[in-house]
This record gives structure tokens, sequence and C-alpha cells, in this order.
């Protein structure tokens, strides 16, 4: 197989993954009893899907904009956010 063959099937895998992940049937949910309201998840989500406010001591998701990264659940240190079920 040449180079650019295996490239062009790599980007397909890579891309068919990401458009599984973005429509599967699942959200992020936090267990809001742990959570430490410390803002990690809003500073590294891409998409601007999460709001903390510590003075309302409120989290919140905007689950049409969540495109699914779970950067957000790599980085919370409390490891109060999970996939759950929609
Ligand atoms: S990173 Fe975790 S502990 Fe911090 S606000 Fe987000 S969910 Fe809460
Ligand atoms: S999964 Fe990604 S896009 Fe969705 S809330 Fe977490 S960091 Fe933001």
């Amino acid at each position: 197989m040449s180079p650019e063959v295996g490239m062009e099937i790599g980007k397909f895998v890579f891309f068919e993954l990401l458009n599984s992940n973005r429509s599967a049937k699942w959200r992020i949910g936090n267990n809001i009893n742990e959570c430490q309201l410390c803002g990690k998840c809003q500073s590294v989500c891409p998409s601007d899907a999460i709001s903390v406010s510590r003075h309302n001591r409120t989290w919140t998701l905007n689950n049409r904009r969540c495109d699914k990264c779970l950067q957000c659940v790599l980085k919370c240190s409390a490891r109060c956010l999970t996939q759950v079920s929609r």
C-alpha cells in the first residue's frame, strides 16, 4: 500500500470515529456533590459548553454545544464528571 493510500484510510477512520462520538447517545453528567466548582472544566472546554459559578454554586452544561471531546472529564481532578445516558 502506498503512503498516500494509507494516509487517506487513516483520515477516513479518524473522521468516522469523531462523527460516531458526536452522535452518541450520551452526555456529560456531573456528580455535583463531589464538584469543587473549580472551573477547570470550563476553561478547558473548546466549545464553551460549560458554565461554572462559584458565587451561585452552579455548574451547567449546554449539551447542544458539547462535541463530546471528553477534555473536561480528563481535566477534572475531583473525578465527578462522567458519561451518562441521555
Ligand atoms: S473540573 Fe470538576 S470539580 Fe472543577 S468545576 Fe469542573 S466538574 Fe467541578
Ligand atoms: S466533552 Fe468537550 S465539548 Fe463537551 S463539555 Fe466536555 S470539554 Fe466541552
